[in-house]
């Protein structure tokens, strides 16, 4: 990494944007993949550079020296946009887990990267794992493309001298406008989640006493029900639908100590309301467990990451209706707005 290869013409990144999101923006301007430029940016005598380390979270400090030398940046600039370092106290597992390049996008923000003359790119605070409505647009993120349905890769292509975001899959052009008409039910939702994920918000920035219970609830919510090798979560208690069935697309994440890492954005959200059907706004308790968690606890199947003690309840015969109120209603909106499958 010795000889230097400057080039000659590199974006700036914005203040609210993600690492990798300004590393694809500088890639893209020379027809390049970010491993592919990163290769040639470290040179013949460099030896081959670690692409696993391209990292938002913990980007590797040899790899952010390379792309700051190449783009004449301030290291300390970069290592900035690190997740790490915009969030030093944020728990590893408050950040979405990003596999596969999968990382959910806000149409409207980047109807406004056209409108205001930029480059379209990606937010660092969509990765929060509690983020799943834009708060400056109220609508919640997508992390399926709107016309192919596929998860949602987002790539970068210059369209009249400004960068603007494509689905990788099916090639068309993420934009909120001209697409489908909003349905009222959905923003409604939209609107109420983000109350509650910015109540979430408040409790992993600074209230680390409440944190441990909310994650405590979360990973119940998503235990496996009853038995370990159960495909349905205790969650699928709040749904109560005859047979209903947990979907593919969450089973990944069924038995898995922070859920919300890999849950898609509908899931996160639903799971901030059911918080909310069993605390209320304030998503946790602060000291006794209502009566329907405790219930609830009870059906969980044993796993390592619950109490030794919820594994010794597990085996009592509990009624499933646990919540306060009718919840199928809630459920059937919800599924409409967001088709849930
Ligand atoms: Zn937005
Ligand atoms: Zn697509």
């Amino acid at each position: 990494m010795t000889a230097a290869i400057r080039l000659p013409v590199a974006p700036r990144p914005f203040r609210d944007e993600l690492l990798t999101s300004w590393m694809v923006r500088v890639a893209t301007r020379y027809g390049l993949e970010v491993p592919e430029l990163t290769v040639y940016l470290a040179g013949q005598g460099g030896g081959a550079p670690d692409l696993r380390k391209i990292s938002d979270i913990n980007p590797d400090p040899g790899l952010l020296r390379l792309w700051a030398r190449s783009c004449s940046i301030d290291p300390a600039r970069l290592e900035r946009l690190s997740l790490k370092s915009r969030y030093p106290e944020r728990p590893r597992d408050w950040f979405v887990d990003g596999a596969g390049g999968i990382v959910p996008a806000c149409l409207a923000c980047f109807d406004a990267d056209l409108a205001s003359g930029q480059d379209g790119y990606m937010r660092a605070e969509w990765r929060l794992a509690e983020r799943v409505v834009c708060p400056a647009h109220r609508e919640m993120l997508r992390d399926r493309c709107p016309a192919c349905g596929c998860h949602l890769r987002t790539s970068f292509r210059m369209r009249d001298g400004r960068l603007r975001p494509f689905c990788r899959k099916c090639d068309g052009l993420l934009t909120g406008r001209g697409g489908e008409v909003a349905v009222r039910s959905a923003a409604e939702f939209a609107n109420a989640v983000l109350g509650l994920q910015r109540r979430a918000g408040r409790i992993v920035r600074a209230r680390a006493d409440l944190l441990a219970p909310l994650e405590q609830v979360i990973r119940t919510l998503w235990a496996p029900l009853d038995r370990m090798d159960a495909a349905r979560p205790v969650l699928a208690l709040w749904v109560d639908e005859p047979g209903w069935h947990c979907p593919f697309e969450v089973r990944a994440a069924v038995g898995t100590p922070a859920p919300l890492q890999s849950l898609p954005v509908r899931w996160r959200a639903l799971t901030l309301v059911v918080l909310q059907d069993l605390f209320g706004a304030a998503l946790v308790s602060d000291g006794t467990m209502p009566e329907a968690v405790s219930r609830l606890f009870r059906r969980t199947a044993p796993t390592p990451y619950l109490s030794r003690e919820s594994a010794r309840r597990q085996q009592r015969n509990e009624p499933l209706r646990v919540f306060r109120r009718p919840i199928s209603p809630c459920y059937a909106t919800i599924s409409s707005a967001f088709r849930f499958s």
